[in-house]
């Protein structure tokens, strides 16, 4: 180990036995090939794939971090090896990845249109990668066969004392000893430093150096840290399993069955049918039965990652629950991490970049660990796709990780993506297979056991269709917005029925949610003059300002109190202004947003006990788990917030689900429009009535009679999704056919466009080359055509398959094109459209 930071490194002498490393550069360029090379040096024997290490880069050899992707023998090389410059061990950094996690960083770079090394430095936390919380501690002893050479300098006296010291010590009789302890009679640096009466370690240092002490170097991560968010250090108290009902036995025994290869499983389960219960069950029987496997659960959003690890660790604690989220401090990150990467942990929990969470390292005492199943819980969740490089899909790359690994992959929802509900049900591209059917999808048998002869299939559907006993489905109410307008004659956010609800809820003692996907107080800030029209617009972006309210913030004559007009897509602010810049008239706010509705529910009920949560009052993962713990403890009446609290959230006192606004989705210039909507009302409707008490939900809409917004009233997924399947067939969309899309941004629109023309005129050129069959979308402005000063253009392509995607996609990078930087950006599978 390289104590005191020299660089002395020694390669081979015969050219033909030095070996080569492949080396993927954090911040490299995209670089067909996956990296460049580097020897080897002889002092680092067991360097292998997946290590950590730095690199000597161009002429002035400055330092770069990379992962090692290849080993390999200078045999086959066809240059001289002897030119390759040698790789050093990144210091401190032991930790490396393992060999499949660096294969699938390979396909995920592939894939994704993402340079290699950007995706292994995402793929671990930088906590890890920076060793945080690490500290080094340096140990002595006086070396047993000092070397006695003629040439070697004498001693100093200061050198004498500290050998002195450090024999003294270790032959004490009255130390206490410990015969296991392999660093047993040494002393640490500043310890003997301070024994032989030594202001520096300079001394212990050229001792060292001479071969007459000895030096060994041991990492230790904080304890205190670790203790605190070691849930092993605060074990909770075990829960009795519930009985399973015959669909969840059902499941469990299915995945079972299956542990032992690759498939996907998609665990269609309604709000409440017990699905994280189908998920125990399973994670038990396999941890249980075989000591070497690991599991790893997603789940969508930090927001809700201690709700569900608690869930993890009351039933499975044993086993050891490490959390993953990036809300985290460093050093808790690095712990839990380090925690699963020694087996000492083996179950895994957390967010999008879980997916990537290290099974047990292999060491002396123990092999490498594999991963035996992994997770993926409410799969259709939008924030398992990445919105910056490298922009994969959490849900794909498990997958991908379950194929290489050959184990199952789970994917749990009560309203599957249309990717995955196709995939499982094995809907056709060809409409000439016969139309899609609500009665397809509800009478969808689960997977059986592939009868003798039958082609075992990989995709599995696994359904529950009713909640746990005891708990029923919600009464959903549909409010005409446009109806209540008329007769109140007036604008008002909550409907009476909403209000009604609301305090008969609280009367006879639930707790109510309350859901609206827009935060700040008002999303317009307008001239009141017809024939004016002035809208704030933000000065950067192609978008309108938010006004948010601040109290700490002065008035400024302002009705609702101070507060600042923010652009929600740079971070642009300003002052509220008094007067139309047009026509001088008073300005006013409306529209709506969770702060509206939290300052009317204080207005109308002040004694009910409100969080919000959003965006802007979540600022760490402290802030939500001290949320969810008031409203699941009780000690909040009504929770109000956007999107984030329609996720998961399993509370039995709920009652009353009111949806402020079903429409905020609809009208997004977004083929998934339909969709979003659809699954944020199942989804948020399904947190009501999860115990004794029949739920409620009030739904207000503009569109009372939009099919999406009825099904969903409906509790009707197989309606909604047989029509949205039938119709994203027809226009040849997701999941039918496969959707690239590329993005150029520029200071300059015509620059910005012009980069867009020319990667069109290339992607149809080498369509037209490999007659791939693709369909394109001509360059034009994005829907949100600028940005932070920046003009956007858009280019989308539409392939039949995956395969025809990459073999386009390749094409274009082989030439050097396609490169995602700060100008393009290249979106496969794209979620966002704007
Ligand atoms: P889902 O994830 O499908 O919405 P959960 O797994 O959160 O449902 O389960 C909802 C509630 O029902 C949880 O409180 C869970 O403990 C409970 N539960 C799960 N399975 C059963 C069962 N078989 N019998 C009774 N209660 C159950
Ligand atoms: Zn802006
Ligand atoms: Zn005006």
């Amino acid at each position: 180990m390289d104590l005191f930071g020299s660089d002395a490194t020694t390669l081979s002498t015969d050219p033909a036995s030095i070996r080569v490393a492949t080396v993927a550069l954090e911040r490299s360029i995209d670089k067909p090939g996956g990296g460049l090379s580097y020897a080897v040096p002889d002092d680092l024997a067991d360097l292998g794939v997946g290590d950590r290490v730095t690199v000597p880069l161009g002429r002035g050899n400055t330092k770069a971090d990379g992962v090692v992707t290849r080993m390999a023998t200078a045999d086959g090389l066809d240059f001289d090896p002897a030119k390759l410059k040698p790789v050093t061990r990144r210091h401190g950094s032991p930790a490396g990845m393992a060999p499949e996690l660096v294969k699938l960083c390979e396909w995920v770079a592939s894939y994704y249109c993402c340079p290699l090394g950007m995706v292994l430095g995402a793929a671990q936390p930088s906590a890890v990668k920076k060793q945080t919380g690490v500290t080094r501690t340096t140990w002595v002893a006086a070396a047993d066969d000092a070397p006695t050479h003629d040439d070697q300098p004498k001693p100093t006296k200061l050198q004498r004392a500290v050998l002195d010291a450090a024999r003294a010590h270790a032959g004490d009789p009255d130390r206490p000893r410990d015969p296991a302890d392999p660093l047993d009679g040494w002393l640490t640096l500043p310890d003997l430093a301070a024994r032989a009466g030594a202001k520096t370690t300079g001394p212990i240092k050229r001792l060292v150096e001479a071969g007459l002490l000895r030096a060994q170097a041991v990492d230790t991560l904080a304890g205190d840290v670790l203790h605190d968010a070691d849930p092993d250090a605060n074990p909770l108290p075990a829960l009795p399993p519930p009985v399973l009902t015959d669909a969840q036995a059902a499941a469990v025994d299915h995945l079972i069955d299956h542990l032992d290869a690759f498939g996907t499983h998609l665990l269609h389960g309604v709000t409440g049918s017990g699905k994280t219960e189908v998920y125990l069950r399973v994670i038990e029987r396999l941890l249980d039965d075989d000591p070497d496997a690991t599991a790893v659960v997603l789940v969508p959003e930090i927001a809700l990652t201690p709700q569900t690890s608690r869930r993890f660790q009351q039933r499975l604690g044993r086993f050891g629950v490490a959390l993953m989220h990036s809300g985290m401090n460093a050093t808790a990150r690095h712990a839990h991490w380090q925690r699963l990467a020694t087996g000492r942990a083996r179950i895994a929990v957390g967010p999008r970049s879980a997916v990537f969470a290290p099974c047990r390292r292999s060491a002396e005492d123990q092999p490498a660990g594999r991963l035996g199943i992994l997770i993926v819980d409410e799969e259709h969740d939008a924030s398992y796709k990445s919105d910056q490089l490298p922009r994969y899909h959490a849900r794909d790359v498990a997958i991908r990780r379950a194929q290489l690994a050959g184990c199952p992959v789970v994917l749990g929802s009560a309203t599957p993506s249309m990717e995955s509900l196709a995939r499982a049900l094995d809907f056709s591209a060809d409409p000439a297979t016969g139309p899609i059917t609500a009665d397809l999808i509800r009478d969808a048998a689960p997977t059986r056991p592939a009868s003798a002869g039958a082609p075992a299939t990989r995709h599995h559907y696994l359904p529950l269709h009713h909640r746990v006993p005891g708990a029923e489905f919600p009464t959903v109410e549909v409010l005409d917005l446009a109806e209540e307008r008329r007769q109140r004659k007036g604008v008002h956010l909550l409907s009476l029925r909403m209000e009604d609800l609301l305090a008969s809820t609280h009367a006879q003692g639930g707790q109510s949610i309350l859901l609206l996907n827009r935060r700040g107080f008002a999303n317009y800030i307008s001239c009141p003059d017809h024939n004016c029209g002035w809208l704030m617009g933000c000065d950067h972006c192609d978008a309108l300002m938010t006004f948010h309210l601040d109290a700490r913030l002065p008035s400024q004559g302002s009705s609702h109190g101070g507060g600042v007009v923010q652009c929600h897509h740079c971070t642009a602010e300003k002052q509220l202004p008094h007067n139309c810049p047009d026509c001088s008239k008073l300005v006013t706010t409306f529209g709506m947003g969770t702060q509206r509705i939290e300052l009317e529910l204080q207005r109308k009920f002040p004694r009910l006990r409100l969080d919000r949560m959003d965006a802007d009052t979540m600022n760490s993962a402290e802030d939500y788990r001290a949320t969810l713990d008031r409203f699941v403890n009780g000690e909040t009446d009504v929770l109000l917030g956007t999107q984030m609290i329609a996720k998961g959230l399993d509370v039995p006192n709920v009652r009353f689900v009111g949806i402020v606004s079903a429409d905020t989705a609809l009208s997004l210039p977004d083929f998934r429009a339909v969709e979003r909507t659809y699954q944020l009302i199942a989804q948020v409707a399904g947190r009501a009535g999860r115990a004794q008490h029949r739920g409620r939900v009030l739904l207000q809409t503009f569109n009372p009679d939009d099919p999406a917004i009825r099904d969903a009233a409906r509790h009707d997924y197989a309606a909604f999704a047989a029509r949205e399947l039938e119709t994203r067939r027809r226009s040849q969309l997701p999941p039918f056919h496969r959707m690239t899309r590329v993005v150029t941004r520029h200071l300059k629109r015509e620059t910005a466009r012009a980069a867009a023309t020319e990667t069109f005129n290339a992607l149809r050129a080498a369509d037209a080359d490999l007659k791939l069959g693709a369909r394109f979308r001509p360059p034009a402005p994005c829907p949100l055509s600028r940005v932070a000063d920046h003009f956007r253009f858009q280019v989308e392509v539409l392939t039949p398959t995956a395969a025809a995607m990459q073999k386009l996609l390749t094409a274009l990078r082989n030439r050097g094109l396609l490169i995602s930087d700060h100008h393009t950006n290249v979106d496969v599978d794209p979620l966002s459209l704007l």
